[in-house]
């Protein structure tokens, strides 16, 4: 029975948990449900998963990885994490372009909230979906693909249109990455270093001037970069970006050159982490405001510093999914992980909010955040399509919860 989330400060509201062992079962259990939604792998720090009528976990169901190599697409089980089923592309000569710091994530979960992972060129992971096979309210399964109008708004659509059994994603031909971490980067620098590399995360404790470390994840078939770079040295060894804790959790780094799905995550699959210490949140601004968004959340670090404990930038590429937060624009991303206290967090959330509010930055789905609901309005232009979705695909409101009557009213 799961009760609360990965980081334990959502304790869920539903009155079950339900594992169908079949997609006829889980079409029968939304068929007669009054209120469903999915629950992936539950690491969300918002209340986005939450209903309070039953929950639905696909963990039970039969595991699909179809590798179609003619058309250079995989059908995967929407409920398998992805560091269940990137190894299987891996071998198979494939890979996706890109993965969020943690293989732990179930693939609808990730691509329901818009998760992402960095790189100027690389979009959100929902941006490598090419159909969506989901279990509406009226118990049908049905296949929303790209090209239909319905598409934009059907892949990060937070759940509310039913069950995702299936999704369908494009691959590349495989690839390698090394990864290298540079150590004391100026703010100044930072839109150069995150345009130096395939993937790269800029992390600081906004203690001192600037960042501690770049993470540069290179393709391995370019060249070796310099020891010295941007004015940053290269790390000596294996490093965390949060200093005490092991660096072994991380995937390896020193340039060791390792398939995609092994160096594109921060962490190790094999590192379970049991429960969630930390508390975060995610402000989405319009990459050419970067520099200005920085000296923004600086002037404020007073109020942030106390509850931090480590913030990453990254970068994300423009897309055309309505709900994504990198939806219309080139996207810089200002991640904050907070001491697990919700209460202390708060302020220091407030004060980013406040912050950030001139670059228009769109807070992450999945994480905490208390940027009001007016706002969340006037930062997506397609929130009324999206609603009018919902309205169309679940009349009687089976999917919805607290979480999309406040920022998604319809
Ligand atoms: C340690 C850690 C690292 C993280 N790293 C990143 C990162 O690098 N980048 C980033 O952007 N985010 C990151 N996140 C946030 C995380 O990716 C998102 O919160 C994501 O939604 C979590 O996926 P999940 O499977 O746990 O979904 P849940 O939290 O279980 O659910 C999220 C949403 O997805 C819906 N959903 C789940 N399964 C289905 C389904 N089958 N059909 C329909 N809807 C479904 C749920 O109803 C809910 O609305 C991180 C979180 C943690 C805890």
């Amino acid at each position: 029975m799961v009760t609360a989330n990965w980081a334990g400060n959502v304790v869920f509201s539903s009155r079950e948990v339900h594992r169908p062992g079949s997609v006829t079962q889980l079409q029968e259990l939304v068929a007669a449900s009054d209120k469903v939604r999915a629950l992936g792998s539950g690491h969300s720090f918002s209340r986005i998963a939450d209903t309070e009528g039953e929950h639905v976990t696909l963990a039970g169901l039969p595991p699909v990885i179809e590798i179609d190599a003619a058309s250079s697409t995989a059908r995967v089980s929407a409920g398998l994490r992805y560091g269940e089923f990137t190894g299987r592309l891996h071998e198979a000569g494939f890979a996706l372009p890109n993965l969020g710091s943690l293989p732990h994530i179930v693939a609808a979960g990730a691509c329901a909230t818009g998760t992402h992972g960095s790189g100027q060129h690389n979009g959100a992971l929902a941006t490598a979906v090419s159909a969506v096979e989901l279990v509406g309210a009226d118990g049908e399964l049905r296949t929303v693909r790209r090209g239909d109008p319905e598409f934009p708004g059907s892949v990060v659509a937070l759940g509310a249109l039913g069950i995702v059994t299936t999704l369908t994603l494009d691959l590349r031909p495989t690839f390698g990455i090394r990864q290298w971490i540079y150590e004391g980067l100026a703010l100044e620098d930072a839109e150069e270093a995150l345009a130096g590399g395939y993937s790269v995360s800029l992390f600081t404790h906004w203690a001192g001037a600037g960042f501690e470390q770049v993470w540069l994840k290179q393709l391995d078939t370019d060249p070796e970069p310099p020891v010295r770079w941007l004015g940053a040295t290269r790390a000596p060894a294996q490093v965390h970006m949060v200093p005490g804790i092991d660096p072994q959790h991380c995937t390896p780094q020193l340039g060791e050159p390792g398939p995609w799905h092994e160096r594109l995550p921060h962490f190790r699959l094999a590192f379970t982490p049991s429960s969630g210490d930390e508390l975060q949140s995610e402000y989405f601004v319009p990459r050419a405001a970067l520099g200005d968004a920085l000296r923004a959340v600086d002037a404020v670090r007073d109020k942030i510093t106390p509850v931090l404990q480590v913030s990453e930038i990254r970068t994300v590429a423009a897309d055309e999914l309505w709900l994504s937060p990198a939806q219309g624009r080139d996207t810089a991303v200002l991640h904050f992980t907070w001491v697990p206290d919700t209460e202390a967090a708060l302020p220091a959330v407030a004060a980013l909010e406040t912050a950030l509010a001139e670059f228009d930055a769109r807070p992450h789905w999945g994480k905490v955040f208390g940027t009001a609901p007016a706002t969340v309005a006037s930062l997506w232009p397609h929130l009324a399509d999206f609603a009018a979705l919902t309205l169309k695909h679940d009349p009687e409101g089976k999917f919805r919860n607290a979480m999309l009557e406040t920022y998604l009213p319809r």
